[in-house]
């Protein structure tokens, strides 16, 4: 028996499912979840001493790699003045001027602990600030774990088969209209019939928790002159893409300005982060300015803004960051479309910056919930383990992104390529 294995039947004693978070546990691709130790750069290290091409990146934040040096030294240098106050400290403000820098639609910020915080708080914002109740979001896109948020959700509840969750008052639930990504049509047909209820539109500007799906050209656009026309509130949950897609986020990458923008994960580098910001004139709303109630213990502690922003300043300061991570990301769909096509597996891939997707399937472009959701996902599962047992770790679901970092070399896609191919010729003996 692995030392995962021993670990993950330990676990399961006390903690529900023996993980913390559902998509850990491997439901969606079987077997037993790796327990790891240690990162550093492009690799992770399990208990049983393996390592792995880390392509999941701590979902997210680790965009340069396992314990980035300034990122852990910036931890280390506050560690010993205490580890929070409860109370304002310099490096919040360094923190929320360096996030409006980087994202200009920006002009306020508020530091929360996590990317479902964030979201929520956005939302419980754009219904205060319009005096609205229903809520827009797309199918298979997921904003954390909220009641207003939780209907028809992507990643671990799509993975689960239970996007939407016991526990959410249908009261509740009512005020949220869920519609259909790259559909803006749908979405000129709600409004048109309830425009004029609607406090905001949600989304992720590239869908990453129904797999990876960019945006329709004309999709984000829409979304912008719909919630001009209506007086809604748009806002991009950027929490995935967010100085990951490009330095200031998918909204730089399309060039479309939402009201507000939900952050998370990047921000913390690795640590508990996530945040809310936008207009002025919305978040001028917010306690202790305005009416609407937001607060936290935690938020903007010491060791999650110096990690976060060391993580933003190295970003920043590394010119062609975003160029590298798009082209490396693309070196690998294109490598692994080459080896599946050679070897007769119906595959597709999507890209944009440093997120991608992989789809088991004959259909050649996947641009909606429907079509990834028709996906070959045992497939999934079978190349999720094959990799893992060659030495690569990808994001353990079928409805998950890839994330590409910067410390994966050419030749770690190399190897990835290759161990693909080994993988797909298994395929072909079944
Ligand atoms: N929004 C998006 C787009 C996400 O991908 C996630 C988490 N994967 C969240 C919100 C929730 O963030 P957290 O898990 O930090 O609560």
């Amino acid at each position: 028996m692995s030392r995962s294995e021993d670990l993950f039947k330990a676990a399961q004693t006390h903690i529900p499912g023996g993980v913390n978070s559902p998509v850990r546990a491997f439901k969606g691709v079987g077997g037993t979840p790796v327990f790891f130790k240690k990162g550093q750069g492009a690799y992770l290290f399990d208990e049983d001493d393996n390592q792995y091409i880390d392509y999941v990146g701590s979902w997210g934040p680790m965009i340069l790699g396992h314990a980035f040096p300034d990122v852990i030294n910036a931890v280390r240098s506050v560690l010993d003045n205490g580890l929070g106050f409860g109370a304002p400290t310099e490096i919040e403000t360094q923190m929320a001027d360096k996030v409006c820098e980087m994202m200009p639609s920006i002009e306020m910020i508020r530091m929360v602990s996590s990317g479902t915080e964030a979201t929520m708080s956005a939302i419980r914002l754009a219904r205060g600030y319009t005096g609205r109740d229903k809520i827009v979001k797309f199918e298979g896109c997921y904003h954390g774990h909220s009641d207003s948020l939780l209907v028809k959700a992507g990643s671990g509840a799509l993975t689960l088969g239970e996007p939407n969750s016991p526990g959410v008052p249908a009261s509740i639930a009512e005020h949220t209209i869920t519609l259909t990504f790259n559909d803006i049509d749908n979405v000129r047909q709600a409004f048109a019939e309830v425009g004029n209820e609607i406090a905001c539109i949600i989304v992720e500007p590239v869908a990453g928790n129904m797999n990876c799906i960019p945006p329709k050209e004309g999709f984000l656009e829409g979304l912008r002159e719909v919630c001009d026309e209506y007086g809604s509130v748009l806002i991009f949950d950027e929490v995935m893409t967010g100085f990951r897609v490009a330095l200031g986020g998918a909204q730089a990458h399309y060039g479309i300005k939402p009201d507000l923008t939900t952050l998370g994960k990047v921000i913390g580098g690795g640590l508990p982060v996530g945040a809310f910001g936008g207009k002025r004139e919305i978040m001028e709303h917010i306690a202790p300015l305005g009416p609407v109630y937001q607060a936290g213990t935690l938020s903007g502690n010491p060791l999650s803004m110096n990690a976060g922003l060391a993580m933003l300043n190295a970003l920043t300061s590394t010119p062609g960051i975003h160029e590298g991570l798009a082209a490396k990301t693309e070196y690998l769909t294109e490598g692994l479309k080459a080896v599946a096509t050679a070897k007769g597996i119906p595959f597709t891939t999507t890209a944009v910056g440093g997120m991608f997707g992989i789809f088991f399937t004959d259909q050649p472009e996947i641009s909606s919930f429907a079509q990834t959701t028709a996906c070959d996902t045992e497939r999934f599962g079978q190349f999720f383990q094959g990799m893992l047992k060659e030495g690569v770790y990808l994001a353990p679901s079928a409805y998950e992104t890839g994330f590409m970092s910067a410390a994966i070399s050419e030749e770690d896609l190399d190897r990835t390529i290759e161990a693909a191919g080994r993988v797909f010729d298994t395929f072909a003996k079944k």
